[in-house]
């Protein structure tokens, strides 16, 4: 009989830090099945592939995967280059994936839909701790079912986009408008120009989602000057947005802030700061959107395509079955809220943390990657890497090897504080410098 020692790890999403995880229980010899919901690895990177992401080759991949690839003909990129998604994709997920060791233990289009323990529902205690996982996916129209011994949760956020309606529902005519709506980052001067030349664009959300796409609607309008944009922030003050600038550790993300002042210095956008969105209005076939500024009522007419970079939030429904410790307002991993609430600090660094802090009420079982900060934004690949690596080492025994975290991650040169909070980071101190912390001697946030 098999016992649960011999039974797989599951992981649940092949993003970078899904197959992460996979590379180290690889390395440790550890058997793992890894359910992924798309055709590919990376889907989620795949749908903006155009993007150049802000961190440099040496922070986007992870130890051990470059372990396993450095043993092929692998070549790896520059260090100091800046990938595009797909470049992310075609130069180190792609080759990682079809690395033999690991396709093997790829499902594709595998969609997982519950998670539970064998035979005993979330209630009961007893044995609970020594009996396997049972994972159910979706997969060609089957359910597929699979008994594991621990799981590790990489599903991510991307999939569960936050709506535009200002108190995180849906706004009145949302749902009715959905095709003028695109939740995500569209190809703007490629693949989507057709939908968005010589059009009224609205963009909603303060990120740099939003940023890009801001940027590129610009770059649209130099070809097609009817082309207007317009942007929507629920925050006060629009230099809020501009990030570290000059100061970010990461230039380029530094760089997005300062292209974004440009334009609107230079009225190339029109901004609607403190901009609560109630309603949208369909008439003759233009949006008018319409919410609250302060206590005035705004109404803006005239809009013919909205892109919402209003985050994104974790899915739980195939979860109900597991006992799980999360923080109630930013449905993170309740360990991690204090090092990333944004209503505390907007630090782009976190203390460093590990299987420790990610570990579930029941037992071999973590969510990790973007979904374990929740609807907090302010994830790096990085993180993800490093949390894996302890969970793995911690799933392999070697408890020292898991309590050991190290985080080396790029600051952003922004570190606001709630002044009121004693957990407060590094007040507006500028750090423009790699930080690498060791879990002895690491401070609140930076
Ligand atoms: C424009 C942009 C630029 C960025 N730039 C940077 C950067 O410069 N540096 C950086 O570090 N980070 C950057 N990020 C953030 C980074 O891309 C994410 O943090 C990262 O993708 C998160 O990885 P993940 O593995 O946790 O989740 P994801 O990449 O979201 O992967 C989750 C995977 O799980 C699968 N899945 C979901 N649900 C299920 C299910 N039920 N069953 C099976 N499979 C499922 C999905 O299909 C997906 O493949 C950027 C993000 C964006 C949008």
């Amino acid at each position: 009989m098999e016992t649960n020692k011999s039974l797989p790890i599951a992981i649940i999403g092949a993003g970078p830090v899904g197959l992460a995880a996979a590379a180290h229980l690889k390395v440790r010899n550890l058997p793992f099945l890894l359910f992924e919901a798309g055709a590919t690895v990376a889907s989620n990177i795949l749908s903006w592939r155009h993007i150049r992401v802000f961190s440099p080759w040496r922070y986007n991949i992870d130890k051990a995967a470059r372990q396993l690839l450095s043993n092929t003909a692998w070549q790896s990129p520059d260090d100091e280059a800046l990938p595009t998604g797909e470049e992310l994709y075609n130069e180190y997920f792609k080759p990682l994936a079809e690395l033999p060791s690991l396709k093997s233990n790829i499902i594709f289009g595998a969609k997982v839909l519950s998670i539970g323990r064998k035979n005993v529902d979330k209630m009961k205690t007893w044995g609970r701790e020594s009996l396997p996982y049972v994972v159910q996916a979706l997969r060609e129209n089957e359910i597929e079912q699979y008994y594991v011994k621990g799981v590790i949760d990489a599903s991510g956020t991307w999939n569960s986009p936050n709506p535009i309606g200002s108190g995180g529902v849906y706004a009145l005519g949302e749902v009715e408008n959905h095709n003028r709506i695109f939740y995500g980052i569209p190809d703007i001067l490629n693949q989507h120009e057709i939908r968005y030349r010589n059009k009224s664009v609205l963009v909603v959300g303060s990120g740099h989602s939003a940023i890009n796409a801001i940027l590129e609607l610009d770059k649209l309008k130099e070809k097609y000057p009817g082309t207007e944009i317009h942007w929507a922030v629920r925050k006060n003050n629009i230099s809020d947005v501009y990030g570290g600038q000059e100061n970010d550790a990461l230039a380029a993300r530094g760089a997005l802030g300062i292209k974004i002042e440009e334009l609107i210095i230079n009225d190339r956008v029109s901004v609607y700061t403190s901009f609560h969105i109630q309603q949208l209005i369909n008439q003759e076939n233009k949006l008018t959107i319409v919410g609250f500024q302060g206590d005035q009522r705004l109404a803006l007419p005239g809009i013919d395509e909205i892109i919402s970079n209003t985050g994104s939030r974790p899915d739980f429904s195939f979860l109900s079955e597991v006992r799980l410790n999360i923080d109630t307002s930013l449905e993170s991993v309740a360990e991690l809220a204090d090092l990333i609430d944004p209503n505390i600090h907007s630090c782009g660094t976190v203390r460093p943390h590990g299987e420790k802090e990610l570990r579930q009420p029941d037992k071999n079982f973590y969510i990790v990657g973007s979904k374990s900060y929740g609807r907090a934004p302010t994830f790096l690949m990085a993180t993800g890497y490093e949390q894996v690596r302890s969970i793995v080492a911690a799933l392999a025994g070697d408890m020292e090897a898991a309590r050991n975290v190290e985080l080396d991650l790029p600051e952003t040169g922004v570190c606001s504080v709630d002044l009121n909070s004693t957990a407060a980071c590094c007040g507006n101190e500028v750090k423009p410098k790699i930080q690498v912390m060791k879990r002895a001697n690491a401070g609140a946030c930076c």
